[in-house]
């Protein structure tokens, strides 16, 4: 299958995926959080299709996305009030709720739960699809199952070139890391994946305390059921081998493990610290941000773009897992297979 790439401001683009989700066919399109593989989500043929795209294990759902209100009823029942003030709090935005499926939502979307997963993206693109399709859009993170996740165009046309018929590009995601998964649909809430919407938010709008799946910093025991299905999946792996420093004196234990090693180097690493890296020598590839939300936004595409260098070893400098840094350090930890210096 041939794979096209349209910029999503193009007047036909929209139209064009619009018409292809409505023939029960897969979609890349851009969203604030990263790219997402759409289909329609009432048509259990057409989201097989993003399984089989991905390569995606069939236990591990997928996210609902609707462009407004009136669609929420079709994909979720019983809406609690505390789903209301969280929806009139971050909706449009990186916030998905899981809440009772409704019946017309079909099991290959939930995995078989009786809990569907859904969100209001907040990206103009991401709303005049669904809009113009009529109908809510099952979506995925458009990688290759257990790649990092795409932040643009490019990086989905890398994963899913000949897999599906057209890619809306719609410029880089300004997240850069998935959305914030809420669990509501018991009596505590719950935080299943750290977002950049950070769990103190969440407690201050539901006025209580949000329990914290322990496996979001820590990789889940042998034994131990995962809360949310996705969790039991190595994730954001690209080819080279990632290590985080979680010591005090960062440079200093990254400098001493990197100038041991052959091949190309490379370091992902607080702005205060750059200039010291490049004058080392020792890396072949650097990139920084200045806090947590900008490490974010780097993170999957610095992790690509070192693969496409040929980069052998990555060393990425830990943050304190507070606000949006657990959202960092947990796609960190799991890209790092909990490898730790
Ligand atoms: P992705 O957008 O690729 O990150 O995939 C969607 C994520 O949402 C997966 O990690 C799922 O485990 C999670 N998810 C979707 N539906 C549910 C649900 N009903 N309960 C818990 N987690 C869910
Ligand atoms: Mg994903």
């Amino acid at each position: 299958m041939k794979t096209v790439v349209m910029p999503a401001e193009d007047s036909h683009a929209i139209k064009t995926a619009a018409r292809l989700i409505n023939k029960g066919q897969v979609v890349a399109f851009p969203t604030e959080t990263v790219y997402g593989l759409g289909a329609n989500a009432f048509d259990a043929d057409a989201c097989m299709k993003i399984f089989a795209a991905k390569n995606r294990p069939a236990d591990n759902p997928l996210i609902v996305h609707i462009s407004n209100r009136d669609m929420l009823s079709s994909v979720a029942d019983e809406i609690k009030p505390v789903a209301y003030r969280l929806m009139d709090a971050f909706w449009p935005g990186p916030l998905t709720l899981i809440m009772k499926k409704a019946e017309g939502i079909p099991e290959v979307v939930t995995a078989g739960l009786n809990t569907v997963a859904v969100r209001m993206p907040d990206h103009k693109d991401a709303i005049a699809l669904i809009d113009a399709s009529g109908v809510p859009i099952a979506a995925p993170s458009a990688n290759s199952s257990g790649r990092p996740s795409p932040t643009s165009a490019m990086h989905v046309f890398e994963d899913m070139d000949t897999r599906i018929p057209l890619i809306l590009d719609g410029g880089a995601s300004y997240a850069g890391v998935e959305s914030t998964i809420l669990d509501i649909s018991g009596d505590t809430p719950t935080l299943l994946r750290p977002g950049i919407i950070p769990p103190e938010l969440l407690s201050k709008v539901t006025e209580c305390e949000i329990l914290i799946d322990k496996g979001i910093i820590a990789p889940i025991q042998d034994g131990s059921a995962p809360k949310a299905p996705g969790m039991k999946y190595t994730h954001y792996s690209p080819k080279a081998n990632v290590v985080v420093c979680e010591s005090e004196n960062k440079f200093e234990v990254i400098t001493n493990a990197a100038s041991g090693l052959c091949g190309n180097v490379a370091v992902i690493c607080l702005e205060e610290r750059r200039e010291l890296y490049e004058e080392s020598g020792l890396f072949a590839y650097i990139r920084s941000a200045e806090d947590a939300r900008g490490l974010c936004a780097i993170l999957f595409d610095a992790l690509r773009s070192a693969d496409l260098l040929g980069v052998e070893h990555i060393f990425c400098e830990g943050i304190s897992a507070n606000g949006i840094g657990l959202a960092y350090m947990n796609r960190l930890l799991k890209a790092a297979g909990y490898q730790t210096i």
